[in-house]
C-alpha cells in the first residue's frame, strides 16, 4: 500500500486532510502576498511575488511535515498604484484586496483554522494588509491574523547591506537585484540604474520615515529604480536568501510551538 506524504501546499490536500489539520489547536495558514509591478528595466514585474513564494517554499522544506501549517497559493497581483505609468504594472483596488482577504479568511475560520499569517513582500501594501487584517478579525473574531512584511525585523540585514541601501534603497535596488540574481538569475537584465536618492528633502521630512509622503515612482525616477542597483551580486543574494529563510523558519516554528494568541480564550 502507498502512503501519501502530506504536502505543504493547501491546494494539494484532500478535504479530509484539511478537516483533520484545521481541528488542531495550532492550525495555521500562510498566505504569501506580492505584486505585479514595474521593478526597473532589469527585474521582472513579479519580483515581490517571486521572492515571497520562493522564500516561503524554502521555509516549508525545513518545517516537519506533521506541523499543522499549510501554504495558500501566493497572491501575485497586489496594490501598486505608486507604480502607475510604467508598463506592466497591474494594481487591484484597496477595496478589492480587503474583500479578498475577508472572503478567504472567513472561510478558513469556518473550516476551523485558528491562525492566518499574511506574509507580504511588497512595501506599498503594508498598511493595507494591516487594515484588512483588522477588518477580517472584526468578522472572524476567532481567527488570529498576522500581517507580516518579509523584510521587516530580519536581524543581520544591516550588516549585509550598505548604509545607502538601508536608507535609500526603496525599490529594485541593491537588495532586490542581488536576491533575484540568487533566486532566478536568468530573469535579471544587465542595466544597473541609480536614481531617486539625491532629492532635496526638507529637514525632518522623508519618503517613508517619520514624516513621510505618499510618493509615486514617476516623481522620483525615470527607470523605475529608487535607490542604487550598482554592485548587486549573487553572493549577496545568497546571503540575503539564507537570512530570510532562517528568520522566517525560526519565527514560524516559535509560533507553531505555541497556541498564542488563543490561549486566553
Ligand atoms: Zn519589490
Amino acid at each position: 500500500m502507498n502512503f501519501k506524504s502530506i504536502p505543504s501546499e493547501f491546494e494539494y490536500l484532500s478535504w479530509p486532510e484539511v478537516k483533520n489539520i484545521s481541528k488542531d489547536i495550532r492550525s495555521t495558514i500562510i498566505w504569501p502576498f506580492g505584486a505585479v509591478e514595474q521593478h526597473g528595466p532589469h527585474l521582472p514585474l513579479g519580483t515581490d511575488s517571486i521572492f515571497v513564494d520562493e522564500i516561503i517554499c524554502e521555509v516549508f522544506k525545513l518545517i516537519p511535515s506533521d506541523t499543522p501549517i499549510k501554504k495558500l497559493p501566493t497572491q501575485y497581483i497586489g496594490f501598486s498604484p505608486e507604480h502607475k505609468g510604467f508598463d506592466g504594472t497591474i494594481s487591484l483596488s484597496s477595496n478589492l484586496i480587503t474583500l479578498l482577504i475577508k472572503e478567504v479568511g472567513i472561510q478558513l475560520a469556518d473550516m476551523g483554522f485558528k491562525r492566518l499569517i499574511l506574509i507580504n513582500a511588497h512595501g506599498g501594501q503594508i498598511s493595507l494588509l494591516n487594515t484588512a487584517a483588522r477588518e477580517l478579525r472584526s468578522v472572524a473574531p476567532k481567527l488570529s491574523i498576522f500581517p507580516c512584511f518579509l523584510w521587516k525585523g530580519v536581524d543581520g540585514l544591516s550588516e549585509l547591506l550598505t548604509k545607502d541601501e538601508i536608507e535609500n534603497g526603496l525599490h529594485a535596488s541593491l537588495a532586490e537585484t542581488s536576491l533575484m540574481m540568487a533566486l532566478k538569475s536568468k530573469l535579471v537584465g544587465d542595466e544597473r540604474p541609480c536614481e531617486g536618492i539625491k532629492m532635496q528633502i526638507p529637514k525632518g521630512w522623508s519618503l517613508e520615515g517619520n514624516a513621510p509622503t505618499a510618493w509615486f515612482t514617476e516623481d522620483l525616477s525615470k527607470s523605475g529604480v529608487i535607490g542604487n542597483s550598482k554592485g548587486s551580486n549573487k553572493e549577496l543574494g545568497n546571503s540575503l536568501k539564507s537570512l530570510l529563510v532562517n528568520h522566517w523558519f525560526k519565527l514560524i516554528m516559535n509560533l507553531m510551538k505555541s497556541d498564542w494568541p488563543n490561549q486566553y480564550k
